[in-house]
């Protein structure tokens, strides 16, 4: 049994949200934990990350942070979506397939069919999927409250596990990025003993513009690696818009090895998940050529 200082507070409050602003008015002292579907709050319930405030604030009936569009030339994803739905979407296969790549690696379908986008990305483990091809989309995180609503980049929106910018009185409701042109690149790589149904040992995400061999305005994202998503902005720089050599790639792979930080732990050695991201980076640039 955990200590008495780390056990969760025992919940006073229950709170079946059936809106945005009755979700952000239960959330608005900061003593509410929002519920999704609960795939990792339920999870973590005993570990005394004093995740879980004393009231739950239920979201999961708020059919406003539902469905994925394209509005404008932007595609938005409602915080409640599940993994599920960004597999079988028909927008997401056609326009952005990066997205339903990612789903078809990730936990089994009936995870698949609780886990929401908003819950991967506010639970902010370093292993969360979705995060990579995410940021690698450009994407930005919509946050009401009962103060204001704001847009911060998912790139910077990490701040350690389990710690983002988003404050506690804070709900993520949707999440947005461009429509990608034609000649987009994007591709999810995955490590683990299983090809789903696994937390990742190493991932990766690399986009880009991929026009005549050559790959611009990439984006290098490595998930597992660090304590938080790692964007390596120097190996991107290294590659952007140049063609792909074996010098390239040698050079390319040195560097990412620096911007990254594994560590050794139960699931895997720091020297295996260096290994993985440099074999996971090599085959992904030699396919570019
Ligand atoms: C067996 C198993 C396998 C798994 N496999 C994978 C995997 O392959 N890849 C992977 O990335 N993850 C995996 N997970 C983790 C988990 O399923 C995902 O992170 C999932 O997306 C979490 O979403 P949720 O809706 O269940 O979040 P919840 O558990 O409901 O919430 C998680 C956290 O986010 C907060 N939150 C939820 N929604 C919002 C919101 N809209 N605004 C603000 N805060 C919010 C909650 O308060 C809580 O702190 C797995 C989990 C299990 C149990």
């Amino acid at each position: 049994m955990l200590p008495q200082n780390k056990r969760p507070p025992d919940i006073g409050e229950y709170v079946a949200a059936s809106s945005v602003d009755a979700a952000i008015d239960a959330l608005a002292d900061g003593q509410g934990t929002a519920l999704a579907g609960g795939t990792d709050l339920w999870a973590q319930k005993d570990s005394g990350n004093g995740r879980l405030r004393q009231r739950l604030v239920n979201i999961s009936r708020v059919s406003e942070l539902c469905g994925i569009a394209e509005v404008a030339g932007k595609i938005r994803i409602g915080a409640l979506t599940t993994i599920s739905e960004i597999l079988e979407s028909p927008l997401l296969n056609e326009k952005v397939p990066l997205l339903p790549q990612m789903a078809n690696r990730f936990a089994a379908p009936q995870i698949r069919n609780a886990a929401t986008i908003g819950g991967n990305i506010a639970n902010a483990s370093p292993a969360a999927d979705a995060v990579l091809p995410l940021i690698g989309l450009g994407t930005s995180v919509e946050l009401r409250s009962k103060r204001e609503t704001r847009f911060l980049p998912l790139s910077g929106f990490f701040k350690g596990p389990g710690n983002t910018q988003m404050t506690a009185d804070e709900l993520i409701t949707a999440i947005e990025f461009e429509t990608p042109p034609g000649n987009f690149h994007g591709v999810f790589c995955k490590s683990g003993p299983r090809p789903a149904l696994e937390i990742s040992m190493v991932a990766m995400c690399l986009t880009g513009l991929l026009e005549g061999g050559k790959l611009s305005n990439p984006r290098l994202v490595f998930g597992a690696v660090g304590p938080t998503p790692i964007c390596c902005e120097k190996t991107e720089a290294m590659i952007d818009g140049k063609t792909i050599s074996d010098d390239l790639i040698a050079s390319a792979l040195d560097l990412m090895a620096t911007e990254i930080a594994p560590i050794d732990d139960f699931r895997a050695s720091k020297w295996y998940r260096t290994q993985m991201a440099r074999t996971f980076l090599e085959a992904e640039l030699i396919a570019c050529r």
